[in-house]
């Protein structure tokens, strides 16, 4: 964790107490800054407190700073209260990316990655071959550990920090020495307002550091065989990744790309029994998501449904005729099922039927059994992770113990 002494003796208003806000508290107040941390919600505030977080409303208070979580809006749809009640006062706004930033300016390398998909993979994917270097590397963000809970810089450090836009809206002076960014697509337009505002975040902050990464730049190494760089989009993860990393020796990252264990829901390999793949990719929470599933694979049966976004799965049409047969989960089925007229699907209800229909048709044809939903998780799991942790659990105890 970092100890902050930029606001020493200081008061200075935190809003947001999830875990990076708890974390941002908690480094502020050991570096001895007079901390007023709150959030509207009670069981946040309680455990912000029992953390050791000095909770405390601060509107009545004198601050000239607002630290403020990145879920919170600052515009769109609507300023939030403690924005308002800053922007009164004209204090500056900010959020603990810039706060690391003006701790370690100057005393270690970072590389940051951006965009609109793509962020984890690239990130990971460094941080694993900075890893397998030996270099002393520090991985968080927007991906796992908050950015002030890494550890503190010594001079051989590299942070490898995920950025999302939200972040980088509240991180003005943030420079990387390395900055990546992925892709641009058109979301979170409800927090930005506009396409051209999302875009403008995101390109100002790339084009700040020493080196920015974008587009299609120069690769020559072997994926094949790499079960979890497959497809087109993970050949482009792949080239952001070994680019940000050129002064590496190049033999020494391609045996790293080999060991990469991917990231979990997002085209992981779960099991094979006999010559059929199971396939978990349950971070597809729409079309565009799961169409780059399925370019990654051929003879697919796949498990699709749940809480369907706008269009639901009318964008991937264009793919209907070369999928095996379709298992349909959850509240979208029966539009699913007129997207589908004419092509083989079967209504399944649950995951569990699902799995087992497509593993009877499949086993003994070469076949992939893929999990792509193209749908929210929320009419039947509580989030994607838990739909595709127990989509794991599943394959493994009915599929691969006596295998
Ligand atoms: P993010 O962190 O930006 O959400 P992830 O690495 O977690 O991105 O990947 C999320 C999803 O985005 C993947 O499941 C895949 O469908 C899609 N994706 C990943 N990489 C790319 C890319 N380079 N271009 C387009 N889509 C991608």
């Amino acid at each position: 964790m970092m100890i902050l002494h930029q606001f020493k003796d200081q008061p200075l208003a935190v809003f947001g107490l999830g875990s990076s806000g708890i974390a941002t508290a908690l480094s502020l107040q050991q570096g001895g800054a007079m901390v007023y941390a709150y959030d509207d919600n009670e069981i946040s505030r309680e455990k912000a407190r029992k953390a050791g977080v000095s909770v405390h409303d601060f509107r009545g208070e004198a601050w000239q700073t607002l630290i403020l979580s990145p879920g919170v809006p600052l515009t769109h749809p609507e300023p939030h209260w403690s924005v308002i009640e800053a922007r009164k006062r004209n204090a500056d706004i900010i959020g603990d990316l810039e706060l690391f930033y003006r701790e370690i300016a100057g005393k270690a390398k970072i590389i940051a990655i951006t965009g609109t998909n793509g962020k984890s993979t690239v990130t990971a994917l460094i941080g694993h071959i900075l890893k397998k270097l030996g270099e002393n590397v520090q991985v968080g963000g927007n991906i796992g550990k908050a950015v002030l809970t890494l550890d503190a810089p010594t001079d051989k450090t590299i942070y490898v920090i995920e950025c999302s836009s939200f972040q980088i809206d509240l991180a003005p002076s943030f420079t990387a020495d390395i900055a990546i960014l992925t892709n641009i697509t058109p979301d979170h337009l409800d927090r930005h307002g506009t396409m051209e505002n999302y875009t403008r975040i995101k390109t100002e902050f790339v084009m700040r550091a020493e080196t920015c990464l974008f587009g299609e730049l120069p690769f020559d190494y072997d994926l094949t065989g790499i079960a979890s760089l497959r497809g087109e989009h993970n050949r482009q993860n792949a080239m952001f990744a070994v680019n940000a990393l050129a002064d590496f020796p190049h033999a020494k990252i391609q045996a790293a790309l080999k060991t990469f264990p991917g990231l979990p829901h997002r085209m992981e390999q779960v099991g094979q029994k006999g010559d059929v793949l199971f396939i978990n990719d349950s971070k597809a929470t729409n079309a565009d998501s799961t169409e780059k599933a399925l370019l990654s694979f051929k003879n697919i049966y796949w498990i699709a449904g749940g809480k369907a976004k706008e269009g639901g799965i009318e964008p991937l049409r264009a793919f209907f005729p070369s999928i095996i047969k379709t298992y349909l989960i959850g509240a979208s089925s029966n539009d699913f099922a007129k997207s589908l007229d004419g092509y083989a699907y079967d209504a399944c209800e649950t995951l569990e039927n699902a799995l087992n229909n497509a593993y009877n048709d499949a086993k003994g044809k070469e076949a992939v059994i893929l999990l792509s939903p193209a749908c929210a998780s929320y009419d039947q799991f509580a989030n994607f992770e838990v739909r595709g942790d127990m989509f794991r659990a599943m394959v493994q105890k009915s599929f691969m113990q006596h295998s």
